[in-house]
């Protein structure tokens, strides 16, 4: 199908597109990637008044370390984070997800901050953002705010991004040595939304017992879910295969799914909480602690 009729304005730089998304008024999108815009357009889901194309915004391409965090610009693809040789050396956590969102055509021109915004319940970027706690910057008319991710998740396909404003950036607390994280997502086949998905992030403290935990799941509710009980339990304890099966019980308690193609309300649970524990294991053997008793 086509899509509906729609303005179309080619931004070159991101003044530009907030004056482009003023003039044009609240049924205006911002256009990334177009990898989950497109679709819902032509499937006359979405059907914005204009799109704003920010493709041409060379600056947003970027992804750099500074100041303690990881940014990711608004342009940066998948593919750029799962062949950039720093994600893959000190942020494993995002190499995991880079590499299993779609296949590698829709990686080509997806951007992480665009699946942000899009916040699929089944997104993989809300999930590992969600873990290490990033933060989104948004830029409008009235200037910049940035907003943690437990607060710019809103809803199903909502966020907390105003329709006059656009996302410059994500932004990742940069890991110190005894910090790692680990994405487990199962799929029906390559390629495909997760059936479910789980995101670890966890601090060693000096003692040997975990001083900070991440963890969130996807493809399991309304929108990706911070499984705070979890991350309490875990906190100020020694890992052992006990405790990280108790976390993962938390997981799929927290846990609720619908029913669809992909699977039943109970295999997605108990999914959730299989992934759930093979993320903090994962996690825990990329800072050197395997063999949990
Ligand atoms: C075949 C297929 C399989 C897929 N499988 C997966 C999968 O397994 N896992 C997964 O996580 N995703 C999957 N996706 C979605 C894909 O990852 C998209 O790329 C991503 O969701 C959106 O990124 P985008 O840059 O293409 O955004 P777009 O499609 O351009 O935009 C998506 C939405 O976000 C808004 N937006 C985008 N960027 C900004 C910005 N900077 N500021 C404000 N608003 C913005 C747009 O207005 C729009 O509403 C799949 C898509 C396809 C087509």
């Amino acid at each position: 199908m086509f899509p509906a009729a729609f303005e179309y304005r080619r931004a070159q730089s991101i003044d530009d597109a907030i004056a482009a998304l003023a003039e044009f008024g609240e049924d205006a999108r911002i256009l990334a990637g177009g990898q989950s815009l497109i679709p819902a357009m032509r499937y006359r889901l979405a059907r914005p008044s204009a799109l704003v194309d920010i493709n041409a915004i060379g600056e947003l391409g970027y992804l750099r370390e500074r100041n303690g965090f990881l940014t990711i610009g608004a342009l940066a693809r998948d593919f750029a984070l799962e062949t950039a040789s720093l994600i893959r050396e000190r942020y494993p956590l995002l190499a995991d997800t880079s590499a299993v969102v779609a296949d590698p055509v829709v990686r080509q021109t997806g951007t992480v901050v665009g699946s942000l915004c899009h916040n699929d319940p089944a997104g993989d970027w809300p999930v590992t953002s969600l873990a290490a706690r990033a933060e989104v910057t948004l830029r409008g008319p009235n200037g910049s705010r940035t907003v943690a991710i437990d607060d710019f998740i809103v809803d199903s396909f909502t966020t907390a991004a105003g329709s006059g404003e656009v996302a410059t950036e994500v932004r990742f607390p940069s890991p110190n040595a005894r910090t790692a994280g680990s994405f487990q997502k199962i799929e029906r086949k390559v390629g495909d939304f997760a059936t479910a998905s789980a995101a670890a992030y966890l601090t060693l403290a000096p003692d040997g017992t975990i001083g900070k935990a991440g963890i969130a799941i996807g493809a399991v509710g309304p929108t990706a879910l911070r499984v705070a009980v979890a991350e309490t339990l875990l906190e100020g304890k020694k890992p052992t295969k006990e405790l990280i099966r108790e976390a993962a019980r938390e997981a799929e308690k927290l846990a609720d799914p619908t029913a669809d193609n992909r699977g039943s309300v109970e295999f997605k649970k108990a999914m959730a909480g299989v992934l759930a524990g093979r993320a903090m294991t994962a996690a825990l053997g990329r800072l050197g602690v395997g063999g949990l008793e």
